[in-house]
């Protein structure tokens, strides 16, 4: 198939100029025939791997999909592209699958989504064995392995279902996790045949990283937040009850936030996300629950309330901002409690009950390698971009300048003072008391608090006392994080964690050793999720034209990101296009959108310069 001819499809029903890196190879194997594994993260574009073939060849693609709550929204997107789609899962009346595969047998579409359980029922087995399929794309294909925490049972019929057909088209599997474990079961259960696999960089370079460890993660949150109204976000928290807590505290301070869990009804969780969606609630407080597949594509940022479990929930949690290739912010809140009650949680875990002890201990170390990694990720003074993608196995400059770590200078501070009276504080309480202290009895007792529990127990008669008096609770937190990591402390592992002093802990009490500590300078501001994009626009011009789409997508029952996406707004802002072929020239605009929305945008942009010609 000629370049010209996968370019002009691309430009004229997604608006897009150029492929992105692994696209073209993906689309070329799949029409010689080929299967494929796509591997590439969340917003890198693997639709379109899929979409164009199956504008190209002539029968039917099939796209198995476990999201159900999102199908509407991508046939919805693909038939405003100009491409004719349907779905087929458990949300459709009988009727209407019924006219669905009717008119599918008629040709009327080219893409048809379709629910995992539904392929193996005997009226679309019937039709699939009659119809021309030319195309099965799996999308999410990581739920077909136990490896992955989405594993859905009904993707191991998949397998069956394919080879059931009278001739087996090309399959091309698509998902974002990378761990070979989980590329391997793909190929293996989903019985793909010597397929193409591409694995694409992982690197997102509009989204900006942060980890940061405020003394109110609330307080910090407001105020975060009130820099944003304008702009979409989820928070994730890692329990319901930080759900419920949080998104109570931002409803009572006037901000349009809304919620999920799985403990909702699955009514109040769709209102939810639709809500969110159709931007009537600008921020969702959500768990992990939240998320698989949510193809918003204008999230402005992804703050983490906690610290996940591991590296690869967070970059997937993390990545659902900046979709449209627009600037986003990924903020981590980091406490240190947060690594003892992940830690806590893997430990006790007692999912898995398939599996013997003996798997699931491996499974326990295993997480618990992971967290370590995590833990580091909170940590770490190196580039945060950088951390990540090495993580992923990827080699990556070692600053991008996109961070916040990049944007702060760091400095060394000597710490050997402080780390004394911590120390020393503890080796008082190791003689006094035959049991131990945690982390937050240590800080009160050096800060001199009058907390009731350190009267009573004495400790305010501790020469070490109140002798950090002027010392933030927060900055002898991180130094005892800071002598943890040194192997000057430990702390011990059961439900109520106390810190003991190790043997050298001696050599900084007594034999001069130094405590360094290397720690950020007050960073420069970080900038807002669109202003890199935004420098060189019009933010008058930005919200008159994100207002008309709001109205626009109102009116069509349709999310506005469907309308247009950030990116594209962004950059019809920069370039303010009055006459159709200029409008053509915006990035994600197709002929269909063009012809459909142009005259309404240009004129919007006329009015503009208008009012500000003079
Ligand atoms: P994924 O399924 O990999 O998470 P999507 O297929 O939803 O990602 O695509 C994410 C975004 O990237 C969409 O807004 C899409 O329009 C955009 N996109 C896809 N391919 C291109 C391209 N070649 N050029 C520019 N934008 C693209």
């Amino acid at each position: 198939m000629s370049t010209i001819r996968k370019e002009e499809l691309l430009k004229q029903y997604f608006g897009h100029t150029a492929f992105r890196p692994g696209q073209e190879p993906l689309i070329d194997a799949l029409l010689q025939g080929r299967d494929v594994l796509g591997v590439m993260p969340t917003g890198a574009g693997k639709s379109v791997c899929y979409q164009i073939p199956a504008l190209l060849l002539p029968g039917i693609t099939l796209v198995i999909s476990p999201l159900i709550s999102l199908m509407k929204d991508q046939v919805t997107a693909l038939t405003q592209a100009g491409v004719a789609a349907a779905y087929i899962n458990s949300s459709l009346s009988y009727a209407k699958y019924v006219e669905v595969l009717r008119q599918a047998r008629q040709g009327a579409y080219t893409v048809i989504y379709v629910a995992p359980e539904r392929l193996t029922t005997d009226a679309f087995v019937s039709f699939a064995r009659s119809a021309q399929i030319s195309l099965i794309a799996v999308d999410e294909a990581h739920c077909v392995s136990q490896w992955g925490q989405d594993f859905r049972p009904s993707y191991l019929k998949i397998a069956e279902f394919c080879q059931s057909l009278p001739q087996r088209p090309p399959m091309g599997a698509f998902t974002a996790t990378a761990t070979n474990e989980v590329k391997e079961d793909i190929v293996r259960l989903l019985g793909l045949r010597d397929p193409l696999t591409l694995t694409t960089g992982f690197d997102r370079p509009n989204l900006y990283f942060s980890v940061e460890t405020p003394d109110s993660k609330n307080a910090w949150l407001v105020s975060y937040l009130m820099a944003r109204q304008e702009q979409s976000g989820i928070i994730y928290c890692a329990t319901r009850k930080n759900v419920e807590k949080v998104c109570a505290d931002l409803k009572r301070r006037g901000f349009t936030a809304t919620r999920y869990h799985a403990g909702l009804t699955d009514e109040e969780r769709r209102t939810n996300q639709e809500d969110f969606l159709y931007d009537r609630a600008r921020v969702m407080v959500a768990t992990n629950a939240f998320g698989m597949g949510i193809d918003k594509s204008n999230v402005s940022y992804v703050v983490h309330y906690n610290m996940p479990k591991n590296m690869e929930s967070y970059y997937q949690e993390a990545g659902r901002a900046g979709r449209d290739g627009a600037g986003a912010e990924c903020v981590l809140l980091y406490a240190p409690a947060d690594v003892r009650a992940a830690r806590f949680l893997i430990s006790n875990s007692d999912e898995n009950e398939n599996l013997t002890e003996e798997e699931r201990a491996v499974i326990r170390e295993r997480d618990l390698q992971r967290l370590v990694k995590m833990a580091g990720y909170c940590k770490t003074t190196e580039c945060l971009r950088h951390y990540i993608l090495r993580y992923f196995g990827e080699q990556s400059p070692l600053h991008c300048q996109n961070c916040r770590n990049c944007r702060a200078s760091m400095a060394e501070y000597d710490i050997t003072t402080e780390a004394q009276k911590i120390l020393s504080c503890i080796v008082r309480v190791e003689r006094k008391y035959d049991f131990g202290l945690g982390v937050m009895q240590i800080v009160r007792t050096l800060t001199g608090s009058k907390d009731k529990r350190i009267l009573e127990l004495g400790l305010d008669q501790l020469p070490t006392y109140g002798t950090m008096q002027k010392v933030e609770g927060t900055t002898i937190r991180r130094y005892i994080d800071h002598l943890i990591d040194r192997g000057y402390l430990t702390l011990t592992e059961n439900k109520y964690p106390v810190l003991h002093t190790t043997e050298k802990a001696k050599d900084v009490l007594f034999h001069g050793e130094k405590v360094i500590i290397l720690d950020r300078k007050q960073p420069k501001k970080a900038p807002s999720a669109i202003a890199s994009d935004a420098a060189y626009v019009d933010k008058e011009l930005y919200n008159a034209l994100s207002a008309l789409r709001y109205k626009i997508a109102n009116l069509e029952g349709v999310p506005a990101f469907v309308v247009f996406s950030n990116a594209t707004l962004l950059d019809m802002a920069a370039k303010q296009p009055v006459i159709q072929p200029e409008f053509l020239q915006v990035s994600g605009v197709g002929n269909r959108k063009a012809e459909r929305y142009g005259e309404q945008f240009m004129q919007c942009i006329r009015e503009w310069r208008e009012s500000h010609s003079s």
